[in-house]
């Protein structure tokens, strides 16, 4: 029997507040464990929560942005587990009027899109970090109580790389409306991935297992594999599938198995008597929706139409929000209509810049007119494109302009055919089995002559018309 993986993502996103969810402590990062604490949100008995308004507003301005209808009443109830970073022993969260429900996000996959449902989502409070050292364990309740986001798709996701791209189109939303910096590392983005398999074309959902501990997108897409090819064994060997929660071992590349799965029933929800139910009115809602910016989406269809990107360019220029704004500054600034030379410099040789420095595109110090003087270079012959990448690295490196780049290092590039011809020469003389190959009929092969000239001249020449000058000589030969 043929059988499809089923997907569905819980997402959790730490929401970018000044204080915690329901009391005043401050939610800095980094700061001394157990400094930003206080009776509430250690839970001492008698201690009462305040919803926090910036966080509801958050989490609307996030439920609105992936199209969910937001919920007119709603309240918060307790979720019971006992785990040594919950100091209540209670988590307050929301089970059946989730701020946010019944929205969506559309994906590409295959150059089509595919619209994947969110069933929820809702606001709750984070818990402490546990800190093992040798045979001790340390708790730090700095991150108890501040907010969390909780989206939770539906088990629409068909294969491990459309989760990968629903996390990175997720990322990329949460992100343009300045709610959280989504940073995995500090943890301000964690998913949990649920997966099972069933018959292809079936309808029913099969046993499924939750995986935890993922702490990169790359980790979710390796472990979702890991997994589905675990199901799919088991089927093939006749064996049963248990409802489960597993970790992925980064390391073994691998997933374990740490518990068998508790249900909603276990955790014994009931109302926060603490926190009284209320209503969201319709007009707050209109406000709010009136602060989301222009999406990712959006604005990789306005590059598309504007600049006359190619889908695949706009998509890569619209995903990080600094980087869009960088790139926009910059295609803006070109002089000429046709702005391919800036996305191709922006996606190609910037881009490598800023990953060979560990740095985000929007960090590399070019500015709107260096690019457009470097490029200006290229293009009229002046230097060779290789030349050209020289020039940018040290450009980053020294702040130099261009223009002096190339003439302290000389890398103007040699077009003049007499001052070429030398080299030809030389070449033609040095190869005589490839001069022969080509007048053969090995078309080809004149590029490692090129190629060779190239080398004589320390990257100098202009390729172009060297490859002209050899086609010439050696034809008319
Ligand atoms: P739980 O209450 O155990 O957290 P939910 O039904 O709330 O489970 O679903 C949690 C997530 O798991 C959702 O993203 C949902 O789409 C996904 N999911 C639920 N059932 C399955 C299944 N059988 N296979 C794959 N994903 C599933
Ligand atoms: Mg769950
Ligand atoms: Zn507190």
């Amino acid at each position: 029997m043929e059988y499809e993986p089923v997907i569905g993502l819980e997402v959790h996103v730490q929401l970018e507040t000044r204080t915690k969810v329901f009391c005043g402590c401050l939610t800095d990062f980094g700061a001394e464990p157990n400094t930003q604490v206080c009776p509430v949100c250690l839970g001492f008995p008698g201690s009462l929560p305040v919803l926090n308004k910036t966080a509801l507003e958050y989490s609307i301005k996030v439920g609105l942005a992936l199209n969910c209808a937001i919920q007119g009443f709603t309240k918060f109830d307790r979720k019971h587990y006992y785990y040594p970073d919950l100091p209540k022993n209670i988590q307050i969260s929301q089970y059946d009027l989730p701020i946010a429900k019944d929205g969506y996000l559309d994906i590409g996959v295959n150059g089509q899109t595919k619209r994947i449902g969110i069933r929820r989502a809702h606001l709750e409070e984070d818990a402490g970090k546990l800190i093992h050292r040798g045979n001790a364990s340390l708790v730090d309740y700095n991150r108890t109580g501040q907010p969390l986001l909780e989206i939770v798709s539906e088990p629409d996701i068909s294969a491990p790389e459309e989760a990968y791209e629903y996390l990175t189109d997720l990322k990329s939303v949460v992100e343009y409306l300045d709610v959280s910096d989504c940073d995995m590392e500090k943890g301000s983005l964690r998913c949990d991935a649920n997966i099972s398999v069933r018959p292809r074309g079936t309808k029913e959902l099969g046993t499924k297992s939750e995986i935890k501990n993922l702490n990169s997108f790359k980790a979710v897409r390796d472990a979702l594999q890991y997994e589905i090819n675990r199901h799919l064994e088991l089927k093939a060997a006749g064996e049963q599938i248990v409802q489960e929660t597993r970790l992925w071992d980064e390391k073994e590349t691998k997933t374990l198995s740490m518990r068998s799965k508790e249900e909603a029933k276990d955790y014994r929800y009931f109302p926060e008597p603490d926190l009284p139910p209320f209503t969201i009115d319709k007009s707050r809602i209109g406000e709010i929706r009136k602060t989301i910016p222009e999406l990712p989406k959006e604005k990789m269809r306005r590059f598309m139409k504007d600049y006359g990107l190619t889908l695949y360019d706009a998509r890569l220029l619209v995903i990080s929000k600094n980087t869009s704004l960088y790139a926009e500054e910059r295609l803006k600034a070109f002089p000429s209509k046709d702005k391919k030379p800036v996305a191709n410099w922006l996606i190609g040789p910037m881009a490598q810049e800023a990953n060979s420095r560990n740095k985000e595109l929007a960090d590399i110090p070019v500015s709107p007119a260096a690019l457009n003087e470097i490029i200006g270079l290229v293009e009229s012959g002046q230097i060779s494109n290789l030349a050209a990448k020289t020039v940018l690295t040290e450009m980053i490196d020294s702040g130099k302009n261009a223009g002096t780049i190339v003439r302290e290092k000389n890398l103007v590039q040699i077009s003049d055919e007499s001052a070429l011809a030398t080299e030809m020469e030389a070449v033609i003389k040095e190869n005589p089995k490839v001069v022969g190959d080509f007048k053969a009929g090995k078309e080809n092969s004149i590029m490692f002559l090129v190629g060779q000239v190239m080398k004589r001249t320390k990257g100098k020449a202009n390729p172009k018309i060297v490859r002209d000058m050899l086609k010439r000589r050696l034809t008319d030969a």
